[in-house]
């Protein structure tokens, strides 16, 4: 049995008390100075992080965050292990999901920004990170890369949680869902487990799911008319598209060197990509993007460089309707839903709205992947005729699901949203519950029944 059970709801900060909505403010608060400032709609917001990085010898804000989101995985993670450590699932879990934290969303990119090479964040993949598939960002990148985020996105995802629930990344490899689990885990009974909490999901995950498709749709129709500039070799926009791959080209091997360029290097090569832009009279807004370049060079950062350089060669192809439609959407993506609704929203309003407001409310690969786990073995097995009715596994259900009530009907779950954590059969003291992938779960255990609400 697991420690903790009956004080959750005496602790001020864990029952909503006047100390959680400092706490709330504090993480709106940091998450706000870490997104506005550049932003599409606050570019002069002042930046107050990125002094500190830079005092920190970290490349950039976003190591600062990363630093910071790491070490409030490893600390939570340890009092999580502590609580519920006794529970084999819940150890190999946890320091799973930690470990992917720290070596591949944190460690490995801040190595290949040292090394000078595009820094990768390997297990964010299309949808959750919502340009992984955009025509832009593959070419930026090595083909291996760019090979493994069409695959991971289109294929080998959706097949794992076809076979093993979506559990493989909400609870194991996320760390998004990482940050829940550990850092969050105090809060997770929080979640408004209410049928009209449950209804505004269906509509705001798919929402977003279907704003993500848009977006991406629009963006690759963008770039594919584009591209159909290049039989226009000898037209107006001849010249722009063929600087245009000649800089993608430069920014790829750019971000692709073994050894980082020289500062030299840098300066000369940003100092020819300005010759170039301005030798096609470009408007205003195109010149600006040339200054960032050159500051880039003159730091020496040549990841920095190359990404820059790389999005100027998607900007010089002058835009149509299409490219308008796709660059405002995009922009609107990008702030509204993944800096406020999954940055602000999602990790600030952990005290006072349970762990999961963005996995629950936002995340499309929850909408995708939860699709497929319908479609698919995995569920939580009930017992039969074992359940007294404690309650514990819905209160402990950080995605408001009411398990208690499958188990008092005798109905395994299948729900999309599950996210496979596991506390429920954890906190259960009759073990009526069980997660499995299996087809038969063992004597007096249903088997497989089709439960077709989300
Ligand atoms: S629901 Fe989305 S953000 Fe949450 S853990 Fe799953 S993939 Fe990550
Ligand atoms: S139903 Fe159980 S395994 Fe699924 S999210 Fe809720 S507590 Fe976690
Ligand atoms: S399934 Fe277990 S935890 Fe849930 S109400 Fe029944 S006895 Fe309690």
């Amino acid at each position: 049995m697991q420690a903790g059970l009956l004080d959750t709801w005496k602790r001020p900060m864990r029952s909503r008390g006047a100390i959680a909505w400092v706490a709330s403010l504090a993480l709106i608060t940091f998450y706000l100075l870490l997104y506005l400032p550049g932003s599409t709609f606050f570019p002069n917001f002042p930046d107050v992080l990125t002094p500190i990085a830079t005092a920190m010898h970290l490349p950039s804000k976003w190591f600062l965050y990363g630093l910071l989101y790491s070490t409030a995985m490893v600390i939570g993670g340890f009092f999580m292990l502590r609580k519920h450590g006794n529970s084999r699932y819940h150890r190999i879990r946890t320091i799973t999901v930690v470990a992917v934290q720290v070596v591949l969303a944190f460690s490995l990119p801040l190595a290949l920004n040292i090394a000078g090479k595009p820094e990768l964040y390997l297990t964010y993949v299309w949808p959750l990170s919502y340009d992984k598939l955009f025509p832009s960002t593959l070419a930026g990148l090595p083909p291996a890369a760019a090979l493994w985020f069409v695959f991971a996105s289109l294929v080998l995802f959706p097949v794992l949680a076809f076979r093993y629930g979506k559990r493989f990344y909400c609870s194991w490899v996320c760390g998004c869902g990482g940050l829940a689990e550990t850092f969050g885990e105090p809060w997770r009974h929080l979640s408004n487990r209410s049928t009209g909490a449950w209804r505004f999901e269906q509509w705001s995950i798919h929402g977003v799911l279907v704003l993500v498709l848009l977006t991406t749709g629009l963006v690759v129709a963008d770039s594919v008319s584009r591209a159909g500039v290049v039989g226009d070799a000898g037209g107006p926009n001849g010249a722009a598209w063929a600087l245009s791959t000649a800089l993608a080209k430069e920014a790829a091997d750019l971000g692709d060197t073994s050894l980082p360029p020289s500062s030299a290097e840098l300066k000369a090569q940003a100092a020819s990509v300005r010759a170039r832009v301005e030798a096609l009279d470009p408007p205003d807004w195109l010149r600006e993007k040339l200054a960032p370049v050159e500051e880039a060079a003159s730091r020496g950062a040549a990841a920095e460089q190359a990404q820059l350089v790389h999005d100027l060669a998607y900007n010089v192809v002058p835009s149509g309707p299409l490219g308008r439609a796709a660059s405002s959407l995009k922009g609107a993506y990008a702030f509204f839903i993944g800096a406020v609704f999954s940055g602000v929203a999602g990790v600030g309003l952990y005290p006072l709205m349970g762990t999961r407001v963005w996995c629950r409310f936002g995340c499309p690969m929850a909408a995708i992947l939860g699709l497929v786990q319908k479609l698919g073995r995995f569920r939580i097995a009930v017992k039969k005729d074992m359940c007294i009715s404690c309650g514990n596994c819905s209160a402990y259900c950080e995605m408001g699901i009411d398990v208690r009530a499958y188990a008092q009907a005798n109905l395994d779950v299948r729900r999309a949203s599950c996210v496979g954590c596991g506390m429920c059969a954890h906190v259960c003291p009759r073990g009526v519950l069980r997660l499995t992938n299996e087809a038969d779960a063992g004597p007096g255990v249903n088997a497989g029944q089709w439960v077709l609400d989300l």
